[in-house]
């Protein structure tokens, strides 16, 4: 279910205001943070290019460490109004070898629903939104808010940006610039009404081979969202659809079931930005760093970010400087999911060492070892 309209601001009323914060980007990162800050008594302004709701490439699998930082952060009524599937079953192929394994439950949502809730829950708690803006910030700290041609200048005393991994916000500041993972892949998505293929209800079904991976997850409309990681150099080659039937194909399953599927796509994901944190500046989410989404926990790693933001916020506020501090924190705070990230990034690329693991996790005990390793539970 979708909120009502979520009110919205006129760019003078913006241009005028004294904002403590401004948050560029109202995905999970954003609206997590914006929350964090109305409630610790900074005057919050959050900006969104996109008018919502809008779709957002995303397996939609929210992992328990994600529940539980939206709850924390006073967003648990949004999360609840967009009606999670629980799911607790992963269904794991690769070359036809499969295994189920037993996960904790993770909340399946629509991202279209669940960012423009969460907007919603900001606005309601005192948090001022606008959509349709796009904010782009310059040398001098200072943003340009660009509104139906109109364009105004504002200087909050601290700008967290949450713009994801094809933001725009510091496209004038070359020292915040991406370092992109060369041959890592690119992201596709897409949500159907319903799905031929052998996908069973209330599971997570995943699809690998040695060039990328397409997961299932069943959403409370009776829909499916699809999400899928892919070579980009197979893209150029046989194109999206015929990348993601030979995913398909190499786990046995007859490709012509998923129908004909408009996919939309992402720029490669393995990526961090040069510093995540400057001046008034404090980068957060996909758009300080990302990694493959196989375990599906992007979204909870910036909402336990956010949740972590607010006396890095006050000491910028505060005029001071936060350095290296804040991407140190959060690396730290996620060192162990990364790891994990990464392991499973590269026994992707490796069919029969996933293959060994899934044999391996057959076996009930080994299986839920697995599954404990592969699932984030604890913030
Ligand atoms: C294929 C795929 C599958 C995935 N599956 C999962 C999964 O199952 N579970 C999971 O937890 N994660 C998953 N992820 C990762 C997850 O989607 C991201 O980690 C998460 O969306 C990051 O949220 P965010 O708020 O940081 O950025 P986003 O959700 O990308 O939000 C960024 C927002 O910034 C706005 N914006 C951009 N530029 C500007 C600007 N200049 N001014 C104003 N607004 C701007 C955009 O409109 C957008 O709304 C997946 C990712 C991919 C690619």
């Amino acid at each position: 279910m979708v909120s009502a309209l979520i009110p919205d601001m006129s760019l003078d009323v913006a241009a005028s205001a004294p904002w403590d914060a401004m948050v560029i980007g109202a995905g999970t990162s954003g609206c997590t943070a914006a929350a964090q800050l109305v409630r610790n008594g900074f005057r919050t302004l959050l900006v969104d290019g996109a008018v919502f709701p809008r779709p957002k490439v995303c397996g939609g699998c929210l992992a328990p460490a994600g529940v539980r930082g939206l709850r924390e952060s006073g967003l648990g009524a949004a999360l609840e109004r967009t009606e999670p599937l629980k799911v607790d079953r992963l269904d794991v192929s690769v070359g036809g070898c499969s295994a189920t394994l037993p996960i904790p439950a993770y909340h399946v949502i629509d991202r279209r629903h669940l960012d423009h809730n969460l907007v919603h829950e900001v606005v309601r708690s005192g948090g001022a939104y606008m959509g349709g803006t796009r904010a782009v910030i310059q040398e001098d700290d200072a943003v340009v808010l660009a509104v139906d041609g109109e364009e105004r200048v504002v200087r909050p005393k601290v700008l967290v940006v949450a713009d994801g991994l094809q933001g725009t916000a510091l496209s004038r500041r070359d020292d915040f610039a991406w370092v992109v993972k060369r041959r890592g892949y690119v992201g596709m998505g897409a949500t159907v009404d319903r799905i031929d293929l052998p996908c069973r209800p209330g599971r997570v079904t995943m699809y690998s081979s040695a060039s990328g991976y397409l997961g299932a997850a069943p959403i409370s409309s009776g829909g499916w969202i699809l999400a899928a990681a892919v070579s980009p150099e197979l893209i150029r080659r046989i194109g999206k659809a015929d990348a993601i039937a030979g995913i398909l194909e190499s786990n046995g399953v007859d490709s012509s079931l998923l129908g004909r599927i408009k996919w939309r796509g992402v720029s490669q994901l393995t990526r961090h930005r040069r510093k995540a944190a400057g001046g008034r500046i404090l980068v957060i989410g996909d758009a300080m760093h990302y990694l493959e989404p196989f375990t599906g926990e992007g979204m909870s790693w910036g909402i336990h970010c956010a949740q972590h933001l607010v006396p890095f916020a006050r000491s910028v506020a505060d005029g001071g400087s936060v350095g290296t501090r804040w991407r140190k924190s959060c690396i730290r705070r996620l060192s162990r999911r990364r790891l994990t990230c990464r392991l499973v990034g590269a026994a992707t690329r490796h069919p029969a060492v996933l293959k060994t693991a899934l044999r391996a996790g057959r076996n009930r005990h080994v299986g839920a070892w697995l599954a404990r390793r592969l699932c984030w539970r604890d913030s």
